[in-house]
């Protein structure tokens, strides 16, 4: 796809504002010839929001990594064995017992990481509203590695299944699976926030207004804030400070597999907030404890269920055990 980089004037704005063009000390137009960094650009998107001329660095970086491939570059041998191993064909997906054409699906990491609150909204779901739960992986993180052929495979299979299971719509959890799907499932989907009678049954009126701390938001809602706008029903927004210096929580684009340091130190920067940081995105809880432990996700806080964040093997655990749940 077209970027556009030629047109660059060199202004700066994206290196500034970027801590992996920073690093090598390069603007969007310089990366579109160092195929050698394809894979260490996180696709946060923030050079897209600052450059005068909307150049996307999350395309150049996609445009990179379809050329490496073509070019015969293995990426098993190349530190993304253990995540082509489970997400090429997700050996945790689970469709066992699904019953309605209305199902819930929470994505791979946030079961993995809160699995209290997965089984405590999958039971309601069942129990109140007759909707069932499947595991499985939406997809991105192959799609961001650009194997299209792969990308394609996951893609037919899931609508293929869903089709042969009778769901005509998804409940989603996760940011990532809400904007990927998007454009590449045929069914409808939508955020658990959207659906006000499922939220009402489960939230903690109460507890919302107990929320009061910072929120960082997950790198896909950044440009529309669709989800953003949904939460807004749930929080007072006069209680969050934003935070906005950060440009991705290092998950992006797994990248962090290519620059470890760099990941450590986006990381890093959320140490400097004493207040309790709120987040939507699963994936996003499990990289910032890493340097700070006072985060919690939103839906934890509205639910009141209090989960700390499952993580490293325990999370791999939980992940297997949702596989095998009946
Ligand atoms: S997408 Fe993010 S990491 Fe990649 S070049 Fe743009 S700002 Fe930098
Ligand atoms: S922000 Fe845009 S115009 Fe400015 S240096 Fe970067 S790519 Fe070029």
């Amino acid at each position: 796809m077209k970027t556009n980089h030629e047109k660059c004037i060199d202004c700066g704005k994206c290196t500034k504002y970027c801590l992996f063009l920073k690093k090598y000390n390069i603007n969007l137009k310089e990366y579109a010839n160092l195929p050698k960094l394809a894979y260490n650009c996180y696709l946060c998107g923030e050079c897209k929001r600052v450059c005068p001329l909307d150049i996307d660095g999350r395309q150049l970086s996609l445009n990179l990594r379809a050329k490496k491939i073509k070019e015969g570059y293995k990426l098993h041998r190349n530190g993304y064995g253990l995540l082509l191993l489970e997400k090429k064909n997700y050996i945790f997906k689970n469709y066992k017992n699904v019953n309605s054409k209305l199902a819930f699906f929470p994505g791979c990491n946030f079961p993995a990481y809160y699995p209290d609150t997965t089984k405590m909204i999958s039971e309601k779901l069942k129990n109140s509203f007759g909707i069932s739960t499947v595991f499985d992986c939406c997809g991105k993180p192959i799609a961001e590695l650009n194997l299209e052929k792969e990308k394609r495979e996951i893609s037919n299979r899931l609508n293929n299944k869903f089709k042969e299971l009778g769901i005509e719509e998804l409940i989603l959890l996760c940011p990532n699976c809400y904007y990927y799907f998007q454009y590449n499932l045929d069914i409808k989907t939508s955020m658990i926030y959207e659906h006000e009678e499922i939220m009402d049954s489960l939230i903690d009126k109460g507890n919302a207004s107990k929320i009061d701390g910072a929120i960082f938001l997950p790198c896909p809602d950044k440009d529309s804030r669709t989800i953003y706008k949904m939460l807004e029903k749930y929080i007072d927004k006069s209680n969050i400070q934003e935070i906005k210096e950060i440009q991705c929580c290092g998950a992006g684009g797994c990248a962090s597999i290519k620059e470890k340091q760099l990941t450590k130190d986006m990381q890093e920067g959320f140490k400097n907030y004493d207040k309790k940081i709120y987040l939507y995105c699963a994936t996003c809880a499990g990289m910032i404890t890493k340097s700070n432990t006072n985060v919690e996700h939103i839906l934890c806080k509205l639910l009141n269920t209090n989960e700390k964040i499952s993580t490293g093997i325990k999370s791999v655990k939980n992940r297997a055990l949702f596989s095998i749940k009946r």
